[in-house]
């Protein structure tokens, strides 16, 4: 009915921005995360200051996105550059809840994935900066699981028990064969795919079922192949992050990954000569 349709028109003019909003908020706050998780700072404890001055940043300079280009990208007391990462954060933050809720809508289900997402963002930027994972973050993510089990039959017990081990598994063997012919000269051994991704694709499997994850994983090792021989060519260095790479793959994954399996397959058991009733 077209009442109903300008209805829903109306509802989503609102209800979009107020979620792009909401997103670059909870961005704000990746952003400490990100930065301050590494070094085991406190999360809460302690406003924000300027990196180089230690000038204590203004409330209204707390605005995010909005703060960062109406200074210019300048701290105002020192004048000192501020990093672009952390606008980046925040709209990318926005723009992933956003996708998210075009896609799967309004639900309960997809309130967790934003949730899910908005960890992969702090997995992906703390192991390109670090090279490491934190545990805690990665088990925030199995925690997810059991809401999503009980709120949602979108993805079974067997799917997600599945998808636990499917990737995680044969990522976890080709760690161990790969460190078995690698080692370092000072005898420590090189796993190739770190315990940390191994432990992400495990979680992360638990929380989006096998489908999900096995396309995650394909779009994680394409984008990490990418780009890793990009920034192997630029820097000469050969080792990178895995996580960023394999938390892009698990967005899309998560997203469209199980009707992508399902096309696929579909694709493989197609009989042309079928007779259509
Ligand atoms: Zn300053």
């Amino acid at each position: 009915m077209l009442h109903n349709e300008f209805m829903d028109i109306g509802f989503y003019l609102m209800f979009y921005p107020i979620v792009f909003f909401y997103g670059i908020c909870i961005g704000s706050f990746l952003n400490v995360v990100i930065f301050r998780l590494p070094k085991n700072e406190s999360l809460i404890k302690r406003s924000s200051h300027c990196m180089t001055c230690g000038a204590k940043i203004r409330f209204r300079d707390l605005v995010p996105i909005f703060s960062w280009l109406f200074l210019r990208g300048k701290c105002h007391s020192c004048g000192e550059k501020i990093s672009p990462r952390y606008p980046i954060v925040e709209a990318l933050n926005g723009i992933v809840y956003l996708i998210t809720f075009a896609v799967m809508d309004f639900n309960a289900q997809s309130i967790i994935y934003c949730i899910f997402f908005s960890i992969l963002i702090c997995v992906g930027f703390i192991d390109y900066d670090t090279l490491e994972m934190d545990l805690w973050m990665l088990a925030l993510i199995l925690v997810l699981a059991v809401p999503s089990a009980l709120l949602s039959d979108a993805v079974s017990l067997t799917d997600r028990l599945i998808g636990l081990a499917c990737i995680s598994v044969p990522f976890f063997i080709i760690g161990e064969i790969v460190a078995v012919f690698m080692k370092k000269k000072t005898g420590e051994r090189i796993r190739g795919i770190e315990l940390g991704d191994t432990i992400l694709m495990a979680v992360s499997g638990a929380l989006i079922g096998w489908k999900a994850v096995c396309a995650s994983a394909f779009f994680g090792i394409l984008l990490a192949a990418v780009f890793g021989m990009i920034n192997k060519h630029r820097s000469g260095e050969s080792k990178f992050a895995f996580g960023p790479y394999l938390a892009m793959g698990l967005f899309i994954g998560a997203l469209f990954g199980e009707s992508l399996i399902d096309w696929y397959i579909g694709l493989l058991t197609y009989d042309p000569y079928a007779v259509v009733q």
